[in-house]
């Protein structure tokens, strides 16, 4: 059987329109009912990577979510709350700039605890036997991920599966990107926490999507999109298909297909839209963008990789644009590597060590000026 994946047309952040398209699309996959029980606890897993504005496209827009807990709400749900561990600053700060704890508070939904931290053992794990999550995704009885269409400098793209991330608690993120510090392992470890936590759904916003330098220094732009799905990989593919980014270059399509997440092969996965099933590529006509800026660079070969004095002069690094540093230091508190490999330099800007760096890219991700670029 194929799976699944609802491509609703939505071009407006109206929270009712959103709502609408919402209880349409997760309609056409069995209901709300076939994800979820009134007398459980839900949490709802939005994109927060770090206080911006609603309409900057680095974080998940809060009237998708409030659109998802309205029809939680009246389906009688009564135990719903939301959250995320951002990578810089405090949830409920960042919470507040997009405008989703004021959404939320409406709709009385409260703020989940991911400030405590809490060890799993995770032993199916192919890649990570344990996880330090946040205490709130542990309590839950079902996760719903909704996660943001962006590009990403480490995965290419961020979408289903990565969104997952966030459910490691504050600093255990920063550990990850050293254990599991190229694409591949990062990867593995990612459908690994989703296999470990196993959300009951994935809702994708690209109503407004990011291309270039993300996830949070890139350029918003409009793609009028929601995808639904169950299997995240299915999701994420479909997502490849409208940035016409081919699957297979996306480390976690390929390993959550090999580890039995997910399918990310055209062949199996139907993409239901208003206007009957579609194929990705025929999708990918209708509502993708050709041109969307995303890297579609081939990967250097394996066997490269592995001779390290070679691999150096092909791995992509970080740069700062110095014109545009405000000399703030968030680079060097973002970077994970023990010692750290980008250093404050004031008045000049910071300086990277490139010997030590493992191209993260967590100070492009958390650079607020977007003075961070890859090359
Ligand atoms: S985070 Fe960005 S603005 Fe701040 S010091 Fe680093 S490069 Fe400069
Ligand atoms: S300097 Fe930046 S890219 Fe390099 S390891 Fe540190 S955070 Fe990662």
């Amino acid at each position: 059987m194929k799976s699944q994946v609802v491509l609703l047309k939505c071009d407006t952040y109206d929270r009712e329109k959103i709502y609408e398209e919402l209880l349409w699309g997760i309609g056409q996959l069995g209901g709300i009912g076939r994800f979820v029980r009134p007398e459980e606890k839900i949490l709802l897993k939005p994109n927060l990577l770090r206080k911006a504005e609603a309409d900057s496209a680095i974080v998940t827009h809060p009237a998708v979510v409030a659109a998802m807990a309205k029809i939680l709400k009246e389906a009688g749900f009564i135990h719903v709350s939301y959250g995320d561990s951002a990578g810089v600053g405090p949830m409920d700060k960042i919470a507040g700039a997009c405008g989703l704890a004021a959404a939320m508070e409406e709709l009385e939904i409260p703020m989940a605890d991911f400030n405590e931290c809490v060890h799993v053992n995770y032993p199916e794990g192919k890649m990570a036997k344990q996880f330090h999550l946040a205490k709130a995704v542990t309590e839950t009885d079902a996760l719903i991920n909704i996660c943001k269409m962006k590009t990403h400098q480490l995965e290419r793209m961020t979408g289903a599966v990565k969104n997952m991330y966030g459910c490691i608690q504050g600093l255990h993120k920063a550990k990850g990107h050293t254990k599991f510090s190229n694409a591949e392992s990062f990867a593995r470890m990612l459908v690994d926490l989703n296999r470990c936590i196993r959300p009951r759904l994935y809702i994708m916003d690209g109503i407004t999507a990011m291309e270039g330098n993300g996830p949070a220094s890139g350029t918003p732009v409009h793609m009028g999109v929601i995808l639904i799905a169950a299997d995240p990989v299915a999701l994420d593919s479909v997502c490849c298909g409208l940035m016409n980014l081919a699957p297979e270059l996306v480390p976690t399509n390929v390993q959550g297909e090999k580890m039995g997440l997910g399918v990310w092969q055209e062949k199996n996965i139907d993409v239901i839209t208003r206007e009957g099933s579609l194929t990705i590529s025929q999708a990918q006509e209708r509502f993708g963008k050709k041109d969307y800026d995303v890297n579609r660079g081939r990967e250097v070969r394996r066997i490269w990789r592995q001779i390290r004095w070679i691999s150096r002069h092909f791995q992509r690094k970080p740069y700062i644009v110095e014109s545009k540093c405000i000399r703030c230091g968030i680079c060097v508190e973002a970077c994970p590597v023990e010692g750290k490999a980008i250093h404050l330099h004031r008045p000049a800007a910071p300086v990277y060590d490139y010997k030590k760096c493992i191209a993260c890219f967590c100070c492009q991700e958390m650079c607020p000026k977007k003075a961070i670029r890859v090359k």
